[in-house]
C-alpha cells in the first residue's frame, strides 16, 4: 500500500472513491425501490443494469469536465492527472459499486435477494473505508466505519424513498 500512496494521484483517488461509493449507494436505491414494486427477476436486473450504465456514463463524463474547469483555475501545479484516465476510473469504480447490489440480485430470487443487495452493499462500503484507510496510511478502521456510516445512512434514504414511490 505504501507504493499506491506514492504513486496513485490525488485526484484519481477522488474519482475512485466518490465512483465507489455512489455507485454502491445509487444502484442499491434502485434496485431495492425496483424490486418493491415489481417480482420479475429479468426486469429489476435490466433496469438496474440500464441504470447503473447510465450513470457511470454521466459521472465519468461530469468527472471530465469538472475536473477540466479545476485544471483550468489550477494555481498550484499540482494536477499533473490525466483528464480521460479520471474519467475511465470514475466510470469504471461507478460500474463496479453498482455491482454489489447487481450481482446479489441476478444469483438469488426476491425478496431475498433485496436484503442481500443491501447486506453487500453495507460490507461493500465497509471493505472499501478500509482500503481506502490503508491507501493513505490513515487508521483503515475507523475509516472502514466512517464509509459504513456516511453510505449506509445515504443508501437507507434511497430505500425508504423507494419504498414509499414503489419506482
Ligand atoms: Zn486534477
Amino acid at each position: 500500500m505504501k507504493n499506491l500512496k506514492s504513486n496513485l494521484h490525488e485526484d484519481y483517488l477522488r474519482s475512485l472513491m466518490f465512483g465507489l461509493q455512489d455507485g454502491i449507494v445509487s444502484t442499491t436505491g434502485v434496485v431495492v425501490g425496483i424490486s418493491t414494486g415489481v417480482n420479475d427477476k429479468a426486469i429489476i436486473v435490466l433496469a438496474a443494469i440500464v441504470a447503473v450504465m447510465v450513470e457511470a456514463s454521466s459521472m465519468g463524463a461530469g468527472q471530465y469536465s469538472s475536473e477540466k474547469a479545476v485544471h483550468q483555475m489550477d494555481k498550484t501545479g499540482k494536477h499533473t492527472d490525466n483528464l480521460l484516465i479520471g474519467a475511465f476510473i470514475m466510470f469504471f469504480a461507478y460500474l463496479i459499486g453498482g455491482m454489489f447490489s447487481i450481482v446479489p440480485t441476478i444469483i438469488l430470487d426476491q425478496p431475498i435477494a433485496r436484503y442481500a443487495a443491501i447486506a453487500s452493499s453495507f460490507i461493500g462500503l465497509f471493505v472499501i473505508g478500509f482500503l481506502k484507510g490503508k491507501i493513505v496510511e490513515h487508521r483503515p478502521w475507523r475509516s472502514a466505519i466512517e464509509l459504513f456510516i456516511i453510505g449506509s445512512i445515504a443508501t437507507t434514504v434511497g430505500i425508504v424513498v423507494g419504498s414509499f414511490l414503489k419506482v
